[in-house]
């Protein structure tokens, strides 16, 4: 995917903090956080969204998530807790048409964050 920001981003081609780079997934700190700790998780492998995923993809997801749980090991918010959210479509606010999972944690937040 040539014009994908997060695949530029997972081929070095645009400078970010990146925190996780295994076979399956990258992960690196969102430009604009929201939360104290707030990181942006890619499958490497572009999906432009969950609306793409189907049944052959279903270890993407897991993946994801079990990045988000080492993730948040690592920055100390396993036990205080965090948000998860995988945005879809414009309703949802996406932005970038690379499946992405927000980690977010470092402070309490509300329903609407
Ligand atoms: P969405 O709204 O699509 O769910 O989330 C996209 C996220 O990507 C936003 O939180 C935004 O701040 C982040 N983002 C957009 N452009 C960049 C960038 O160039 N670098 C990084 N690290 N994050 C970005
Ligand atoms: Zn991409």
């Amino acid at each position: 995917m040539e014009d994908c920001l997060f695949c530029k981003i997972i081929r070095g081609e645009i400078p970010s903090e990146i925190l996780l780079d295994t076979e399956q997934v990258c992960a690196f700190s969102d430009i604009n956080p929201q939360t104290p700790v707030h990181i942006i998780i890619v499958p490497k492998k572009h999906v432009a969204g969950v609306d793409e995923l189907d049944a052959d993809s279903r270890e993407v997801v897991g993946d994801l998530v079990l990045a988000a749980n080492r993730l948040a090991r690592e920055k100390g918010i396993a036990e205080s807790g965090y948000r998860l959210v995988l945005n879809c479509g414009p309703d949802a606010g996406q932005t970038v048409f690379h499946l992405h999972l927000h980690l977010m944690g470092g402070r309490r937040m509300g329903a609407q964050g």
